[in-house]
């Protein structure tokens, strides 16, 4: 499997891109970052996911927090505060600030986003093509409680970071995804690809906005390579964040099996599960998916590693029988 294509949201996504690079250090991995968590700040265009993937393949992250810079520092934001103005419920740093300020510098001199991050990624030197799923403006709306019966759209950041996702979520927009197109090199990486990976990010913000952009999807079923994900979902919750109230909101119970059956049999040819799901591999393969249950914590780099060897395996099963 010398060429791999992964798609990836943040801190999931990006952890276990860091044990794909060491289990198949030979092969050429092209990430499809998706851009929906995107947001406008203070004049500036903030990336979250392709920034999680840019830094902790780069080591630049956070280790303990998964996002932002280690070594931070807040100087930015106090001043900004000092001033009055917010918001106050995101918090970027100091060196995460001068990230934003060169992507935005380069978009507002023409740069496309691709180009932008092909840029960032020079310094970085994350070991892989990162491409943000698109160059368009995309932006994931959850659907809430206006407070007075009736109901409104609020952007993701804003569910997740400022309300911390203790709302009810009805709805998952991604906005904007109809009319966006697959950014340049997507879809030519896929139709080269030996494989196509599902880290465990989030199926609805992560993995399912990147499916949302027209032709993705298809692209990826008609690649006739295998196809195989890894759970984010581990004995009926999420390992971490709000997957399991952006499943609700899409109907889907917060399952290894169910996550599974909601990307569907057209899609997924591989599907891993935990150790402790291992009662869920049978209904995983009635539903016309290959399933196997292995440890899926990503305690740390050699654990990753040995996940991403189990997907790879599970591609090559799929291929030979
Ligand atoms: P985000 O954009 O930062 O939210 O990151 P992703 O969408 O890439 O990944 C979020 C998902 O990663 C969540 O649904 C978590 O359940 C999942 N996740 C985080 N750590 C682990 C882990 O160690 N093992 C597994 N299987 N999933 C994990
Ligand atoms: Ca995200």
């Amino acid at each position: 499997m010398r060429r791999i294509v992964a798609l990836s949201g943040g801190i999931g996504g990006a952890r276990f891109l860091r044990g794909l690079r060491r289990a198949a250090p030979e092969a050429d991995i092209t990430v499809i970052g998706n851009t929906g968590d995107d947001i406008h700040l203070f004049g500036l265009k903030v990336c979250p996911d392709l920034d999680t993937v840019m830094y902790t393949l780069g080591g630049g992250i956070h280790e303990e927090q998964g996002w932002g810079r280690a070594g931070e520092t807040f100087a930015v934001k106090e001043e900004l505060a000092a001033y009055g103005v917010g918001p106050e419920w995101f918090g970027l740093g100091d060196r995460d600030f001068a990230t934003h300020i060169v992507r935005t510098q380069m978009l507002a001199a023409g740069y496309p986003l691709s180009a932008v991050t092909e840029a960032l990624c020079r310094r970085w030197e994350p070991g892989v093509r990162l491409l943000p799923m698109t160059d368009d403006r995309v932006e994931t709306h959850v659907l809430t409680d206006d407070g007075d019966g009736g109901r409104k759209a609020i952007h993701f950041q804003e569910y997740w970071v400022r309300l911390r996702a203790e709302v009810p979520a009805h709805a998952i927009v991604p906005v904007g995804a109809e009319q966006a197109k697959p950014a340049p090199g997507v879809l030519e990486a896929i139709g080269a690809a030996d494989v196509v990976l599902f880290p465990p990010s989030n199926p609805v913000v992560s993995i399912g906005t990147i499916l949302a952009v027209p032709g993705m999807r298809e692209a990826i079923a008609d690649a006739g390579v295998p196809v195989v994900g890894l759970s984010p979902v581990i004995g009926g919750a999420p390992v971490r964040g709000m997957a399991d109230k952006v499943l609700a909101a899409v109907g889907v119970e917060p399952t290894a099996a169910a996550v599974a059956r909601h990307y569907g049999s057209g899609l997924l040819d591989g599907w891993l599960v935990d150790t402790v799901d291992a009662d869920a591999v049978g209904a995983v393969e009635e539903d016309g998916i290959r399933c196997r249950a292995v440890p899926l914590l990503m305690t740390d780099l050699d654990a990753t590693t040995e996940m991403a060897r189990a997907a790879l395996a599970l591609a090559g099963e799929v291929v030979n029988p």
